[in-house]
């Protein structure tokens, strides 16, 4: 009953998928260590940092009780420049970056959370927290891991951001049921992967990964990864076209042009994608990106 009007709540305010879990040693953390002894993690080595805390997530929230999990849609269509420059759709290049709009929804629902318990105390992270998000989006039922790593929600795809909240509500925790991977014998991820840094089914070399190559990496793109990025400048979203979760729309004009976009002084830039994801990857590395691309 709780959680149903929880639920409902998180749907008006655009939610696909809310699920419920304990804060216990989340189911992956095992897979994960292993995973960051064996890869080269370049500039995201934050991954390394706060193992503990990824490993008990009550040192995130004293009296923890509950954790949230949410799935938040993006679009199927990928922003476009005029002449054909694309940007991974996560990038939602003419909305608020999504970092600040689902932050604000959270604390919408913890004020919910807070008009039903009034002692409780709850935390919104949108990639904002040392939490293995997948491992609890799973325990909390609302999808499962693709052999490309992504969240897949059933019915939706792989086309959503995830946030979670923790609260110290005691929400009635359904028991987790073990509904496994659902890609069969499919690895149309890992064949079509652009650079093979999604090597075998759920292991991802992050170097030679084009959304890490082109968001977070403080190095330049060299010329042989350049001619392997398509026409995308920003991510890459092969993994998740290929995959038949999902149902990829034909691209939109959304961006202004390469030519526009290199002759952006950093104004100009902040005035067009200063509240965008854009932003946090900044103007110099999206400037280079395209360069690498048209030369
Ligand atoms: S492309 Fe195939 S193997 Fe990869 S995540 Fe989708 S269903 Fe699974």
């Amino acid at each position: 009953m709780i959680n149903q009007a929880f639920i409902e709540k998180a749907k008006e305010l655009g939610f696909i998928a809310i699920g419920f879990s304990k804060p216990d040693t989340p189911i992956y953390f095992d897979f994960f260590l292993n995973w960051l002894k064996e890869v080269e993690i370049g500039d995201v080595a934050y991954l390394k940092r706060n193992i503990d805390f990824r490993r008990n997530p009550k040192r995130l929230l004293d009296g923890l009780n509950t954790i949230i999990s949410l799935a938040y849609p993006y679009p199927a269509s990928k922003p476009s420049t005029p002449d054909g420059y694309t940007a991974s759709r996560y990038s939602t290049p003419t909305e608020e970056d999504y970092h600040i709009r689902l932050r604000r929804s959270g604390k919408q629902l913890c004020k919910f959370i807070n008009d039903i318990f009034p002692e409780s105390h709850s935390r919104v992270f949108v990639d904002s927290g040392p939490i293995l998000e997948r491992s609890f989006a799973v325990t909390s039922g609302i999808g499962f891991i693709g052999k490309n790593n992504m969240l897949i929600v059933p019915g939706h795809g792989s086309y959503c951001f995830l946030a979670e909240i923790f609260t110290t509500a005691q929400f009635p925790v359904p028991s987790f049921k073990e509904t496994g991977n659902m890609c069969g014998s499919c690895t149309e991820c890992i064949d079509n992967c652009p650079t093979g840094a999604l090597k075998a089914p759920f292991y991802i070399d992050v170097c030679k990964c084009l959304s890490y190559l082109t968001i977070e990496s403080k190095d330049d793109i060299d010329k042989l990864t350049a001619g392997k990025m398509g026409n995308t400048f920003f991510g890459c979203d092969v993994c998740q076209e290929v995959c038949p979760f999902n149902r990829s729309n034909l691209p939109v004009v959304s961006i202004p042009s390469t030519d526009t976009i290199l002759g952006m002084t950093e104004l100009d830039f902040k005035r067009t994608f200063g509240k965008t994801a854009f932003e946090r990857t900044g103007r110099e590395k999206l400037k280079k990106n395209i360069k690498v691309l048209l030369t």
